[in-house]
């Protein structure tokens, strides 16, 4: 951490990066860090892959987010990679990645390839923004009332509104000290979870009417396909809340979600009571934390299900 200190203050002007589909803490730990980092007097730019999606467009200086190469400011000296295990999950803002600037890493994915100098990689904190608000409280970077309700909505939404298994005081306590220094908790919690489109609310209808439970009430899944989106008026982005539905059915240990993609499907995996998950999404060339991981899968939905049940049956088999 402290060299990750040393190296922002040895810059003059950055490019920060974080992970395609950017959620809660890519885009708060990105922004959150600009906003430390112009309190120095430093220039600060935020590209995201593909750009911020709709559910995030409430918070402050989303609409200075670049999403493509092209976005970036040419005089840029130095590059700072937040919440993405490797350089390929930046999708086309990798290059930026390509050793021609000085790069530093920090993240909390137990699977982060240790890419760039300095990697700060802890894979105990909850969100990467928790790792942002240690290295501000530590390393004396202001944290305004913008900056907090960004670290904020990194934590809050990495921790499921602490409900996921990453839940800890450590994380509380950032919590409550950055809504002390003027996060706006409530807004942030009600912009993001309590707050629906008529279509999405739609979609939530006809996403839950797909459960399927599997493996005698061990495996739940649920699923959205094109036509769905078609069918209620919605976009995919209104699907981005529902990963972690299918956990939710009582007695599961691994929750599954499937969405059709351009050239495949998305898969969200999910677990409870500390069943790991990670293996699986890592052999469809996947990855993320124990309990959430993501991969894509180079095959039509159904495909991918048939695929991916399987896999989880035997992962689900080798524990007993
Ligand atoms: P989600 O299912 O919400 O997309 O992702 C759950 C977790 O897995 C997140 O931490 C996310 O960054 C990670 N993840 C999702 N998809 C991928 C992937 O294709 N590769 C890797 N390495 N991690 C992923
Ligand atoms: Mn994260």
């Amino acid at each position: 951490m402290r060299e990750i200190a040393a190296f922002l203050r040895a810059h003059r002007s950055f490019v920060i990066l974080g992970h395609v589909d950017p959620d809660g803490d890519a885009i708060g730990s990105a922004l959150g860090l600009a906003g430390m980092l112009r309190a120095e007097g430093r220039v600060a730019q935020v590209l995201l892959p593909g750009g911020v999606p709709d559910t995030y467009r409430f918070l402050p200086r989303t609409d200075e987010v670049g999403a493509s190469l092209e976005d970036l400011d040419p005089e840029t000296e130095a590059v700072v990679v937040l919440d993405s295990t490797s350089p390929s999950r930046l999708a086309s803002l990798e290059p930026l990645a390509d050793g021609s600037r000085p790069l530093a890493n920090v993240d909390h994915h137990p699977d982060n390839s240790r890419f760039g100098a300095p990697a700060f990689v802890d894979p105990t904190a909850c969100a990467t923004a928790l790792l942002l608000y240690e290295l501000a409280r530590d390393h004396d970077f202001t944290i305004d009332a913008e900056v907090a309700s960004f670290l904020y909505t990194g934590i809050v939404t990495d921790t499921g509104r602490f409900t996921f298994s990453n839940t800890d005081a450590r994380g509380l306590a950032a919590a409550a000290e950055l809504t002390r220094l003027g996060a706006e908790a409530s807004r942030i919690a009600t912009r993001v979870y309590a707050t629906h489109s008529p279509s999405s609310l739609r979609l939530l209808g006809a996403v839950l009417a797909t459960l399927e439970v599997h493996e005698q009430g061990r495996v739940a899944c649920v699923q959205v396909t094109n036509r769905m989106l078609e069918e209620c008026g919605a976009t995919s982005e209104d699907a981005d809340g529902f990963s972690g539905l299918a956990r939710s059915v009582e007695g599961v240990s691994v929750g599954l979600f499937f969405r059709e993609t351009e050239g495949g499907t998305k898969v969200s995996f999910r677990s409870n009571g500390g069943v790991s998950i990670h293996g699986v999404a890592s052999r469809f060339g996947g990855g993320g934390h124990s309990s959430a991981s993501g991969a894509r899968l180079p095959f039509p939905l159904e495909e991918a299900k048939a695929r991916v049940l399987v896999a989880v049956a035997e992962h689900l088999e080798s524990l007993v």
